[in-house]
C-alpha cells in the first residue's frame, strides 16, 4: 500500500473524527501519482505520523475517505464485516432491523455506502469509486443477513458520474417483484426499490411521523410533497378524518392510493397532482382549511451557493402553507438541506408567520430518524431538521 503525505494541519480535522480529505489537502498533486480511483493508501501527516488507511479518487474534490487503521486490513472483507455487524447491532437495538436504514455511510464508518432494507429486499447505494471497488465483498457480506433474499443496486445518484462510475439500477441477486411491502407507524407502504425516488422510501422521517401521530386525531390533514403518503396515510391510520396528499409526481400519487388501500384508509385519502406552491394557492382560493399541514419538500438548497435563494423558497412555501392552517392547528415544517440550519428554517418559519400575522408556538423539534445516526465529527452527516408548531392568528 502506498503512503500519501498530507499538508501541515490537514490532519487536524481527521484527528477529531472527520473522514474526508479534500484534494488540496494532499502534499503535491494527486493527479500526477498514477492512482487508480478507489485505491487504498496509507495517509501520513506532515510530521510523518500514520493517520490510517483511506481510499482515494484523484478526480474528485473529496479525494480521500478514511476507513480505519492500517491494522484493520481492507482487502479480505473482515473490516467490512466488522463495520456491517456493528451497524446491524445498532439497528437491532433500535428495533428497525427489518424495515429501516441499515447502513448510513460515514456515520457507520462505511464512507460512501448506504443500505435500506424493505423486509426481504435490500436497496444499496455505492456512492464512490472506493466503495465500488468493494462491490463483491459488500454483496457477499449483505447476503448473510437473516431474512434477506434479494439485493438491488441503486447506483443512479448523480455523484456517481463525478466519481467516474456508471449509473445503474439493477437486481444483483434474488427476485424483486414491486411493490415490496413495509410496515411503518401502523401503516403499510408498497415500495419500488428499483424505480422509486432515492432508495425507494424516506425512512429518515419515520421517527418524525411518529412524533406527529398523537396530534392527528379528528384532524383534516394536508400532506404537501407527499411522495408515497408517509405522513398522510399514517395520519389517516391514526385517526385523522381526512388527508389530502399533494405531489407533482404521478407515480408517487399512484403509490399513495395503493398505500391507503393497503392500510385500510382509502375512504379518507384524496390525492392532488400539482405543484405544491400552486396547490396552496388554489386551496386558499377555495377557502379550504386544515388542522395539520405538513411541509416536507425536496432539498431546496443543494449547494452552498443556493443558500439565499433556497431560504427564500422555504419562507415562501411555509407562508403558503400557514395560510391554510386553521386557527389553533399545527404546521409540520421540514428541511433536508444540509446547508440550511435548524435556526435558518425556524427563522424562515417565523418570518412566514409574521408576514401573515400568525403566531407560532413550537412544540417539537424534529431530526433524522435514529437509523440515520449523526457522526459528531462530521457535520455533513446531519441534514434533516424540522419543527411542529401550533398556529394562532
Ligand atoms: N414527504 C415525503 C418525502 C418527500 S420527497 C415522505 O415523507 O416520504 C419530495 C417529494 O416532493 C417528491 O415526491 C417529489 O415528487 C415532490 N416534489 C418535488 N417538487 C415538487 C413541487 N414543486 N410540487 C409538488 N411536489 C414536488
Amino acid at each position: 500500500m502506498r503512503a500519501l503525505r498530507l499538508k501541515p494541519d490537514a490532519d487536524r480535522r481527521l484527528r477529531l473524527g472527520h473522514l474526508w480529505v479534500y484534494a488540496n489537502e494532499f502534499d503535491g498533486k494527486l493527479g500526477t501519482l498514477g492512482l487508480t480511483p478507489g485505491e487504498c493508501v496509507e495517509l501520513v501527516s506532515a510530521k510523518s505520523q500514520s493517520l490510517g488507511v483511506a481510499y482515494v479518487n484523484p478526480n474528485v474534490l473529496i479525494a480521500g475517505r478514511l476507513l480505519g487503521t492500517p491494522a484493520d486490513g481492507f482487502d479480505g472483507g473482515a473490516w467490512l464485516r466488522r463495520r456491517i455487524d456493528s451497524a446491524l447491532a445498532l439497528r437491532a437495538r433500535l428495533g428497525v432491523l427489518e424495515y429501516g436504514r441499515l447502513i448510513f455511510g460515514e456515520s457507520d464508518g462505511l464512507p460512501g455506502l448506504v443500505v435500506d432494507r424493505y423486509g426481504p429486499v435490500l436497496s444499496v447505494q455505492l456512492g464512490t469509486a472506493g466503495m465500488e471497488a468493494l462491490k463483491p465483498q459488500i454483496s457477499a457480506a449483505l447476503q448473510s443477513i437473516a431474512g434477506v433474499t434479494a439485493l438491488v443496486w441503486r447506483n443512479d445518484a448523480a455523484g456517481r458520474e463525478l466519481e467516474g462510475l456508471e449509473r445503474e439500477s439493477t437486481v444483483a441477486w434474488g427476485e424483486v417483484s414491486e411493490p415490496v411491502w413495509i410496515e411503518e407507524n401502523g401503516a403499510r407502504f408498497g415500495i419500488a426499490p428499483l424505480s422509486g425516488q432515492k432508495t425507494g422510501w424516506f425512512y429518515d422521517q419515520r421517527d418524525n411521523r411518529a412524533a406527529l401521530m398523537p396530534f392527528v386525531g379528528g384532524a383534516r390533514v394536508l400532506d404537501l410533497f407527499s411522495y408515497g403518503g408517509g405522513w398522510g396515510v399514517c395520519a389517516a391510520v391514526h385517526g385523522a378524518t381526512s388527508a389530502l396528499c399533494v405531489d407533482s409526481s404521478a407515480s408517487a400519487l399512484a403509490s399513495v392510493e395503493r398505500n391507503a388501500q393497503a392500510s385500510g384508509v382509502s375512504a379518507k385519502l384524496t390525492i392532488l397532482k400539482d405543484d405544491a406552491f400552486d396547490a396552496c394557492k388554489s386551496l386558499r382560493d377555495q377557502s379550504q382549511r386544515f388542522d395539520v399541514v405538513v411541509v416536507d419538500p425536496p432539498a431546496f438548497i443543494k449547494r452552498k451557493k443556493d443558500a439565499e435563494q433556497g431560504a427564500l423558497a422555504y419562507r415562501r412555501i411555509n407562508e403558503a402553507a400557514l395560510r391554510l392552517v386553521a386557527d389553533g392547528g399545527l404546521i409540520v415544517s421540514c428541511s433536508c438541506s444540509h446547508h440550511f440550519s435548524a435556526e435558518g428554517l425556524l427563522d424562515a418559519l417565523n418570518r412566514a408567520a409574521r408576514s401573515i400575522g400568525a403566531h407560532l408556538r413550537v412544540i417539537r423539534r424534529l431530526a433524522q430518524s435514529a437509523d440515520h445516526p449523526i457522526h459528531p465529527g462530521m457535520p455533513e452527516t446531519e441534514y434533516l431538521k424540522g419543527f411542529i408548531a401550533e398556529v394562532r392568528r
